[in-house]
């Protein structure tokens, strides 16, 4: 009997968990990771709100948009095809680097190269947000790219 109470306890782990939430909980909201880099999320999340509006700009009306009065009469099928030609294939793609790079963030592994998973400087980082290597493994990679043309 007094062996099953023990082992009840046992899986309820005190010590390890308790100490950290205790230092780090003043300055973060429980259970939201620690954010490593928030200006530059700041900076993605504000470029990507910036591809959206302006690729969504016929979608919405708004009240202030009256350069396109025909927009509001048509067929929500015919709007959401030209949602999806109105964004560039550019932007597509930059859209979903920018995806990443925010998935990326909730995961952690921000800033880390994927080729030699060595940290990015931050000034790399800031200049290019959604990059995934490091200066020296991007420099290999383009001159690769440039050797098999
Ligand atoms: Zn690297």
């Amino acid at each position: 009997m007094k062996v099953r109470s023990t082992a009840k306890r046992a899986s309820a782990r005190p010590s390890s968990g308790s100490a950290t939430t205790r230092s780090e909980g003043k300055k973060k909201k429980a259970g939201t990771a620690p954010a490593k880099y928030p200006d530059i999320r700041r900076d993605l999340e504000r470029q990507r709100a910036a591809i959206l509006d302006e690729a969504g700009e016929v979608l919405t009306n708004r009240p202030g948009h009256e350069a396109f009065p025909d927009v509001s009469d048509q067929a929500s099928a015919e709007v959401d095809q030209n949602f999806s030609m109105r964004i560039r294939d550019r932007e597509r793609k930059l859209l979903k680097k920018i995806d990443e790079a925010l998935d990326r963030m909730n995961a952690s592994t921000y800033g880390i190269c994927e080729a030699c998973g060595g940290e990015i400087p931050y000034k790399r980082l800031k200049a290019r947000p959604v990059t995934t290597l490091c200066i020296e493994c991007k420099t290999v990679q383009e001159e690769e790219e440039q050797a098999r043309r």
